[in-house]
């Protein structure tokens, strides 16, 4: 049956039903609502522990002002399944009928569910000017049904969902479908962040919200965890755009806590169309990891280039997989030095990754993917091994000795582990703490991170600041965090010095740095100009191409030996 018709049928059945409204009796709940007179009728309705007996009011506002809604999540649901009959009221809505489901959680096995929908009926000009509207809780029966029902629909079986998509583009073969998925980027931190049973509530709550904005030609199934798909028809684009935009006003916050979510999109036209459906959902997944972690994009449209980008970098992921494994990792040096004696006085160690193929690879092209899979942790470590290694060698060489800085990664800056695995090492290689310091970017610094730094610092680390003057943090993190060494930014000290201007603030970064009592390393000097008005502000150490380019430990060992 068309479901106009079915929405009609409710639509007379409530009207037929207006005298039970009107006077106060039968068991479920029904309302009529009067758009032009502002009218509401409705009766007491059966609607146990909701104690709905207002004639007066707006049973949906009701619900919502008494807090009978005591659940968050329905709260929630209920809160914007009530803005969006508004705003059809207001602005016209596209569809004749909205419903929602509500849950609210006994702690018993099975959840209480109360099920309302509203019906609208439009005058000729297609504004609305009457909505019917039933409510009722759910049997026992039903509430058991829908449980072993909701694992089909919400959770539902690939299977089926693929049928019914079959199904829906069989009927519909001149049509155009977008294929749209989402997902809740950084779903993990989420989940440390305020326990998992918050994260499921977010995601059953982003279930019901779906429920609420897809009409019935949109197919929409939970993926995995925390990504989604939907497909729906469409004429132009620009249907598509604003359904997204809608999803992810409402759909992005979750009572105080807000998140971002991420949308691929696949524009599929007939002539697109192919067998294999799943394909069709790849794209719009392809689509939307190819924008993770971007700070400013969170739609995405597929294109066939992306297809090999997704590819080629799973592929590298997987080699740096192996090349962890296989130890193809090298620690590079780059000298530090003294800028009036032109003397070496130090060292940062740098990854390089000897490609079996490729040869030496520079951390561009690694570092980021790592940072991003998690893996980076076991380079650090490895590199930061190396460097104990080589500076216990030196020693028992009775060699000079050099401090060797090693970049720890913010990645994993928020756990205190990490000072202990790095106090352990010092331990183990039984070398003095003040030969390995430790680099750390200046980032967007939360409590965590400073907590970590301090530890860092009170184990007896030298802790400099690296890439100073590259974010908009820098100072904030002067003021919180106990650094002893800043490294000022090799393209903040390029462009700086290309104006007076420029020129005044690095010096009078320096001396402001100076009188904090830290102490200064400029990177990235390339020439002696540089170099020359960097000794004039009273910056004593530098590391550059000027002086050298980061080096193989051997090579390292022989240029120390010649000065
Ligand atoms: P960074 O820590 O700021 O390291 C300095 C980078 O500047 C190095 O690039 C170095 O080769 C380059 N550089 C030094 N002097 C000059 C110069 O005069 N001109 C120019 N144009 N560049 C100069 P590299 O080795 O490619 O490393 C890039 C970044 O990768 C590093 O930036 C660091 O953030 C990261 N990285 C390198 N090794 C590791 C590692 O073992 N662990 C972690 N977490 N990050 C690493
Ligand atoms: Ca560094
Ligand atoms: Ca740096």
């Amino acid at each position: 049956m068309p479901i106009k018709w079915v929405m009609k049928m409710i639509y007379n059945n409530v009207k037929a039903r207006m005298a039970d409204i009107i006077s106060g009796k039968g068991s479920s709940l029904y309302y009529y609502w009067d758009i032009n007179n502002n009218k509401w009728y409705v009766n007491s309705g059966n609607l146990k522990g909701l104690n709905l007996e207002s004639q007066e009011y707006n049973p949906l506002e009701v619900l919502l002002k008494t807090g009978q809604l005591t659940d968050k999540n329905s709260k929630l649901v209920y809160e914007r399944y009530y803005n969006r009959i508004l705003k059809g009221i207001k602005e016209g809505v596209l569809d004749d009928r909205l419903s929602v489901t509500i849950r609210i959680p006994t702690g018993k096995k099975y959840d209480r569910i109360y099920i309302f929908a509203a019906y609208f009926h439009k005058d000729e000009e297609g504004k609305i000017d009457e909505i019917a509207g039933t409510g009722r809780e759910f049997t026992d029966t039903e509430v058991m049904d829908n449980d072993i029902l909701s694992q089909f629909t919400t959770d539902m079986n690939p299977r089926c969902y693929t049928e019914r998509l079959g199904r829906m583009m069989d009927a519909n073969p001149y049509d155009n479908f977008a294929f749209i998925q989402f997902d809740v980027e950084c779903f993990k931190m989420i989940n440390d962040k305020y326990g998992t049973s918050v994260g499921d509530e977010i995601l059953l709550y982003i279930k019901e919200m779906l429920a609420i904005f897809c009409n019935n030609d949109m197919a929409w199934i939970r993926l995995t965890a925390d990504v989604f798909m939907i497909v729906m028809k469409y004429k132009d684009r620009q249907e598509v755009e604003c359904f997204v935009d809608t999803l992810n006003t409402n759909l992005s916050n979750y009572g105080d806590i807000e998140y971002k979510l991420v949308f691929g999109i696949n524009y599929v036209r007939p002539e697109n169309r192919i067998k294999q459906l799943r394909k069709l959902g790849d794209g719009a997944a392809i689509a939307r990891q190819s924008i993770k972690g971007n700070a400013v994009k969170n739609v995405s449209v597929y294109n066939e280039e992306m297809r090999d980008v997704i590819e080629n970098r799973k592929d590298l992921d997987w080699q740096l997989k192996k090349a962890l494994e296989n130890e193809e990792f090298v620690l590079y040096l780059q000298p530090k030095y003294e800028i009036t004696t032109k003397k070496i006085i130090g060292a940062e160690a740098l990854a390089r990754w000897n490609h079996p193929i490729k040869g030496i690879t520079t951390p561009n092209e690694f570092i980021p993917i790592l940072e991003e899979n998690g893996l980076i942790v076991n380079l650090d470590k490895f590199i930061w091994n190396e460097a104990c290694r080589t500076i216990k060698r030196w020693m028992s060489e009775g060699k000079k000795v050099y401090p060797i800085s090693v970049n720890v990664s913010r990645v994993y800056l928020n756990d205190k582990k990490i000072v202990e695995y790095m106090k352990n090492i010092v331990k183990e290689y039984d070398i003095p703490i003040k030969y390995l310091e430790l680099e750390i970017t200046e980032t967007a610094d939360t409590k965590e991170t400073t907590d970590v730094i301090k530890a860092f610092k009170e184990s007896g680390f030298t802790m400099l600041m690296d890439d100073f003057g590259s974010g908009y943090s820098s100072l904030n993190m002067l003021k919180t965090t106990p650094f002893d060494v800043l490294k000022i930014d090799r393209h903040f000290l390029n462009e700086f010095m290309e104006s007076e201007r420029g020129k005044k603030i690095i010096n009078h970064t320096i001396s402001m740095s100076r009188d904090i009592g830290l102490k200064m390393v400029a990177e990235g000097v390339e020439n002696e100009e540089q170099a020359n008005f960097l000794k004039e502000c009273g910056c004593l150490v530098a590391q550059g191409y000027y002086y050298s380019k980061p080096m193989s430990l051997e090579q390292f060992e022989r240029m120390k030996e010649e000065q």
